[in-house]
């Protein structure tokens, strides 16, 4: 249902002819673009973390379609000096990867490549060293595999019925929701891995087979086109774990990545990234330790005045249920945001 809303939404916006307000006042000097998977479709009917991947083809499509338009797309370190800068430059993009999926270097970087933009990934560094949770994957396939399924929620027994696809889709926006609200990272792994013990899914099996090894991250690092940033090192939503954990997970990923690469991390992405999981303090810390900007999932394009906001910086989520061009010419617009956003034009509360 919220898809629904949210696509006649950006429809309306286009055939209004509201996007057309392209370098106008709600456009911002650029846009920072988050992307995670980019593969081709698969043909299954239950995906609810489709949102999450794009195809090859539109990739190809919407770099077209950027260089039609006029848009630059440049680096995670040109985005910084022209926020700090002042310069306008024309408008921009910078695309980033998060998560460092194995499909970003099989599938987008021959791409990429070929059109010579420079790109980031920002890499949770348990992934590579293949002891991290991919919580969510878990709940999918665990989902996936059954009939049903018990959970104690909230201290009482919950069964859900999972015989077809629409059960399914139920039950994984339920128990998805609701650990999400849960109150603490750790309250919700335990969850997670008391599911995959009792279904028998391996919680730490989707790094092999989805996330790049650090010598695949090597080959892509040694590209000057590549920024590699870090992603904490446990995929944490900072928010929901104490405040020395915060600092530890920033400090901790960017050594690991500096060790392991040779390159020490200067951009960082808040995992998931939404005000739920990243707030000031996390702003505060990541700008304290150093880092040049840091990115969230909150919705939005940038403006001059997230100079002084540069480690709460905004994205628009390339989302694979919109694979548009034209959703994406609303989003770089600003008008859909700005109107999910109440104008304002930063947010970093
Ligand atoms: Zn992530």
């Amino acid at each position: 249902m919220k898809q629904q809303i949210i696509r006649a939404g950006l429809e309306t916006l286009y055939f209004t002819g509201a996007h057309r307000a392209f370098g106008g006042p709600l456009g911002g000097i650029g846009a920072i673009l988050t992307l995670h998977h980019v593969r081709p479709a698969r043909p299954a009917d239950f995906q609810p973390n489709r949102l999450l991947e794009i195809t090859p083809e539109f990739l190809e499509e919407m770099l077209a379609w950027l260089r039609r338009s006029g848009i630059a797309v440049i680096s995670l370190d040109d985005v910084h000096r022209r926020l700090i800068g002042g310069e306008s430059g024309g408008r921009f993009v910078a695309l980033t990867f998060d998560d460092g999926y194995r499909d970003n270097l099989r599938f987008a970087y021959p791409i990429l490549k070929a059109h010579q933009v420079p790109f980031a990934i920002y890499v949770p560094t348990s992934f590579p060293d293949r002891v991290g949770e991919l919580w969510w994957l878990v709940l999918e396939a665990v989902i996936a595999d059954n009939e049903s399924i018990t959970l104690d929620m909230d201290g009482r027994a919950r069964r859900f019925d999972c015989r077809d696809v629409a059960a399914k889709r139920e039950a994984f926006e339920t128990v998805y929701w609701w650990l999400r609200g849960l109150p603490t990272e750790e309250a919700l792994r335990e969850v997670v891995r008391d599911l995959a013990a009792r279904y028998a899914v391996s919680v730490t099996g989707f790094c092999d087979d989805l996330c790049m090894t650090w010598s695949e991250l090597a080959t892509l690092a040694a590209d000057p086109l590549v920024t590699i940033g870090a992603h904490t090192v446990n995929h944490v939503m900072l928010k929901k774990v104490p405040e020395t954990m915060v600092s530890a997970e920033m400090r901790m990923s960017a050594a690991a990545i500096e060790a392991a690469l040779g390159v020490r991390p200067h951009h960082f992405s808040y995992p998931v990234g939404d005000a739920s999981a990243a707030g000031p303090r996390e702003f505060g810390i990541a700008a304290r330790l150093g880092f040049l900007t840091g990115v969230t999932t909150r919705p939005g394009v940038l403006f001059p005045e997230h100079r002084d906001h540069l480690t709460a910086l905004p994205r628009i989520s390339v989302n694979g249920q919109f694979q548009r061009l034209r959703y994406l010419s609303v989003l770089l617009s600003g008008t859909a945001t700005a109107l999910w956003s109440g104008f304002r034009r930063v947010d970093a509360a």
